[in-house]
């Protein structure tokens, strides 16, 4: 008779092997290329695919932040490309955080970021793209817009006196006023990607609730104090007045030249996290390289070699000669 231990009921394990995503995953996800199709209800300002990459966050951020760095100086070295990343949100949703921490690794002398408040008046006697068009980045570049001419069909569509001052003829403030900027931007920004200038739209899209929670923690916190200002509680009033301009927005200005991200903003580690891996992402597919010396700079270069390793010899020499 077999007298073998009976067999030890089996225990079902099930692994799940949930993949990190890239950072072009990271990238498609929340870009949007085709507007016509855009809401901004399918986009949560909580994305929960930020709460499975809590623990790698850090980790995918540093790298994120160091291949930026490395890139940024193929892209000055080469000198063709330049970069225009234009920044979009309702206060307290984190861009100049965002900004200060994804471009901590870059070298500034190819860096610049301007900041667009309420337009002066010698920018009100302008067309309303020359204040941004003058500061656009130069070859080799990365340029920063935190807020842009995109507040043209943002803030001026939500205080519609504010389009009152732009002194534009009566005659060609109609009704179709913002589809004409629409069409406007679009072909700017096309023109601009003709030029070299690869353009990536970021709107940090922040929930109201976040937003609240934000401005109490500024009252709470005295050295937050500075960020505060009471005109940010009137602009929160218009919220669902900003979010129907800004979904309007994209769904007309999403292009395949000038694509917009709708980053979850609630979490600042994913904003951050999300804003790098676009970066990281549009810079590589560009794949600049230091450039190649040519023959005759080679020949040059060998000539100058040559030209120090003597200078030691000569300093050698002269040491070791004989005292007259
Ligand atoms: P932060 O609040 O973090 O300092 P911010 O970008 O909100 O950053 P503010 O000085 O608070 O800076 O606000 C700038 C204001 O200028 C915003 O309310 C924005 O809507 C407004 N603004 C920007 N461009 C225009 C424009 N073309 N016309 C009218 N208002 C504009
Ligand atoms: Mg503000």
């Amino acid at each position: 008779m077999d007298l073998a231990p009976p067999a030890k009921p089996l225990t079902c394990i099930t692994i799940s092997i949930v993949k990190t995503p890239t950072f072009a995953d990271l990238a498609a996800r929340y870009r949007v290329t085709n507007g016509a199709r855009f809401q901004l209800a399918d986009f949560n300002p909580a994305d929960p695919w930020g709460g499975s990459l809590k623990s790698a966050a850090d980790d995918l951020l540093s790298d994120g932040i160091a291949r930026l760095s490395d890139l940024q100086e193929r892209l000055y070295a080469q000198d063709r490309w330049s970069i225009l990343l234009i920044f979009q949100a309702m206060d307290a949703a984190g861009k100049d955080g965002t900004i200060k921490h994804v471009m901590s690794g870059v070298n500034p002398q190819g860096c610049e970021v301007h900041s667009f408040k309420a337009p002066s008046s010698e920018e009100l006697d302008h067309d309303f793209l020359w204040r941004t068009s003058r500061l656009l980045p130069r070859r080799g570049h990365i340029g920063i817009f935190n807020r842009s001419y995109y507040e043209e069909t943002l803030v001026v569509r939500v205080h519609q006196n504010i389009l009152a001052r732009q002194q534009l003829p009566p005659a060609l403030v109609t009704k179709n006023i913002w589809r004409e900027r629409f069409e406007d931007i679009n072909a700017y920004e096309r023109y601009l990607s003709r030029q070299g200038i690869v353009i990536r739209k970021f709107f940090l899209h922040v929930s109201k609730e976040e937003q609240r929670l934000r401005f109490l923690k500024r009252l709470d916190e005295a050295d937050k104090h500075w960020k505060f200002s009471p005109a940010d509680v009137g602009e929160r009033a218009h919220f669902a007045e900003y979010m129907h301009a800004y979904q309007d927005t994209i769904r007309h200005t999403s292009t395949e030249w000038a694509p917009w991200h709708v980053i979850p903003a609630d979490r600042k580690w994913f904003t951050r996290l999300a804003v790098a891996a676009v970066i990281v992402d549009t810079i590589e597919s560009l794949d600049p390289q230091y450039p190649e010396a040519g023959p005759k700079v080679k020949a040059e270069l060998q000539k100058v070699r040559a030209a120090l390793a003597a200078e030691v010899k000569a300093v050698k020499a002269k040491a070791t000669a004989p005292k007259k």
